[in-house]
């Protein structure tokens, strides 16, 4: 499938080339959270701001330095959380972790992956799907999901400070 092949190319690069939501946003009332990949050498930065009454993504900012797979993965994600409540935010972390984890463990012989197709199930990607394609290459695979354990991260702290 050549054709899907570079459409997800051309959608990985327009990310790359124009990132979505780059700059920052005041801390507080926005939350700061930091990634880093050193086997890439790849940063994230991400404001994160939630509306506690809606428990609502009302912004994100992103920032950093890296290859155009973290870079890409990062403003992707940013474009598809933003205005989303928090719950489903969550569901797309589990989901897109899963879309790379999948390939991972059949890469490594261990089954078909279908607990974590489970995950996948009623969720949809999108655009982020175009980013399946450095499961290819192993070692990318931490540069594709750097800016997705920052989220988590970032999220898990608002959490705990909310309670
Ligand atoms: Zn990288």
């Amino acid at each position: 499938m050549a054709g899907l092949e570079d459409l997800y190319r051309e959608i990985i690069l327009d990310h790359y080339r124009s990132p979505r939501n780059r700059g920052e946003l005041a801390v507080p009332p926005a939350h700061k959270v930091e990634g880093f990949n050193p086997l890439c050498g790849d940063e994230v930065v991400l404001y994160l701001e939630l509306d506690p009454d809606s428990d609502t993504v009302t912004d994100i900012k992103i920032g950093g330095q890296g290859c155009s797979i973290s870079q890409a993965s990062t403003s992707m994600m940013s474009a598809a959380i933003k205005g989303k409540p928090a719950a489903e935010v969550r569901q797309l972390i589990r989901a897109f972790k899963a879309l790379m984890s999948i390939h991972e463990s059949k890469l490594e012989g261990e089954g078909d992956g279908s607990d974590l197709a489970a995950e996948l199930a009623g969720v949809r990607l999108g655009d982020l799907e175009a980013l399946q394609g450095v499961v290819k290459f192993p070692v990318r695979i931490k540069c594709a999901t750097l800016a997705w354990n920052a989220l988590q991260q970032g999220l898990e702290d608002i959490e705990t400070a909310d309670a």
